[in-house]
């Protein structure tokens, strides 16, 4: 074997390694959960509005809806770091947020976004505040927060209404209701 295969074994090992540390790393961090608005509380959302279906151009509603007055504080739900602030047809003004476990934490139809692409969010960390932009225009002001994987679930795809994306998506009302 010449030196220099030898050093590219070495490499992809290397490069391995660092992969599963990094992956490690992300299911290592603590989900530590708060409900994204503040003052909000079980009353705010519905117990059984994910996946909820028939729900509007999306068909099910991946998400959970926490109604609160206009202009209301939005926070980061968990530690995270800011990876997209923006714009959507959708969504209106929307804040996404890679969260610990490979999780996206996806915020919208914000008033304004008080955040940074790029910046470190802990729990409670003020983002952005409730609105009606995007497919919200006309309707109750209210929080749209979801939870997408970017590790598939596999176990939770079902024979349902757009049961194959299920494994994309974390039901973000036990968490809810679990926090403080
Ligand atoms: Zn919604």
């Amino acid at each position: 074997m010449t030196t220099t295969k030898k050093i590219s074994i070495y490499k992809r090992v290397w490069f391995w390694l660092l992969c599963l540390i990094l992956l490690g790393f992300g299911f290592a961090l603590p989900q530590r959960f708060v409900i994204p608005v503040l003052g909000a509380n079980k009353g705010s959302y519905h117990q059984k509005s994910f996946w909820y279906y028939p729900w509007g151009r999306s068909g099910v509603h991946k998400g959970v809806d926490i109604f609160a007055k206009e202009g209301t504080g939005v926070v980061s739900t968990t530690h995270g770091m800011v990876i997209y602030i923006g714009e959507i047809s959708m969504g209106g003004n929307v804040v996404l947020v890679l969260g610990p476990k490979w999780r996206i934490h996806y915020y919208a139809h914000l008033k304004e976004i008080n955040t940074r692409v790029f910046s470190w969010t802990s729990p409670g960390e003020l983002i952005g505040s409730v609105g009606t932009t995007g497919n919200a225009k006309g309707k109750a002001p209210h929080l749209h927060y979801s939870i997408a994987t970017l590790i598939p679930y596999f176990w939770q795809v079902d024979g349902g209404v757009q049961g194959l994306k299920k494994m994309f998506y974390v039901n973000p009302i036990p968490y809810l209701n679990a926090a403080r």
